[in-house]
């Protein structure tokens, strides 16, 4: 990289991060707890600064990176607007996203667009994804070894798209996105934080297909959702 190149590069970057701030209500130079954090956080990602989810997609290619690469269809990189506000994530595919190369095309997947309707939004307009790109056979939960492989494709995926809401379906999720082993119905009901952004988790739809008297707090979950999100229109 020539010299040049490279205090482009470090412009670019100075210039994304202030605007990450700004966009997340930092003001002047304070040097509070939570800043120092956040540019603790720069550090760890400026070679990812700039790329977009096609950049991230090439990069995973015909991913070999772990062992569920061998009984896969198809990889399920992740649909919708690129510049969502809000963004879904699952679990990992199961039978139908698998076939398809979509998530959450299934019968799960219809709760969530009827779930994702009734806060008045669209498929399209959300970003749908998963902890997990490929189907564990027999959709066994997901084994360290693949969680390690492929959380920094969805963190990168995250940092490009920069939601200011996720919603984590089901304990998997939740527990993976913020680090925490705490059951899903401790978690659920509330806002938390995954670098910078609101996470609010809630039930996973194939679990309210087998529990639908949960029904009533998902729908508390998504009313808080939604306030917060059209608060912030
Ligand atoms: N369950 C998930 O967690 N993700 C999908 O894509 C489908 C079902």
């Amino acid at each position: 990289m020539s010299d040049k190149q490279a205090f482009d590069r470090a412009l670019a970057e100075i210039h994304s991060s202030l605007r990450y701030l700004a966009e997340h209500g930092c003001r002047g130079f304070d040097c509070s707890a939570s800043s120092m954090a956040k540019l603790e956080e720069w550090g760890q990602a400026p070679q990812y600064l700039g790329e977009t989810l096609a950049d991230i997609r090439t990069d995973l290619g015909d991913c070999q990176r772990c062992p569920l690469a061998r009984e896969r269809n198809h990889i399920v990189f992740g649909d919708g607007n690129p510049r969502a506000k809000l963004i879904f994530v699952g679990e990992g595919p199961g039978f139908e996203e698998d076939q398809q190369g979509k998530p959450f095309v299934g019968a799960a997947g219809q709760l969530l667009t009827r779930i994702i309707e009734a806060i008045q939004l669209t498929r399209s307009q959300v970003y749908i994804c998963n902890v997990i790109k490929c189907r564990p056979p027999g959709n066994r939960n997901p084994a360290p070894d693949e969680i390690n492989a492929c959380f920094p494709f969805l963190e990168r995926q995250i940092a490009t798209i920069r939601p200011d809401f996720i919603c984590a379906l089901g304990s998997f999720a939740a527990q993976t996105l913020l680090k925490t082993a705490t059951p899903i119905s401790r978690l659920r009901g509330r806002f938390h934080e995954y670098l910078g952004t609101k996470v609010l988790p809630t039930y996973h739809p194939a679990y309210l297909l087998r529990n639908p008297d949960k029904k009533r707090d998902v729908w508390e979950d998504m009313k808080m959702l939604m306030k917060e999100y059209r608060y912030e229109d």
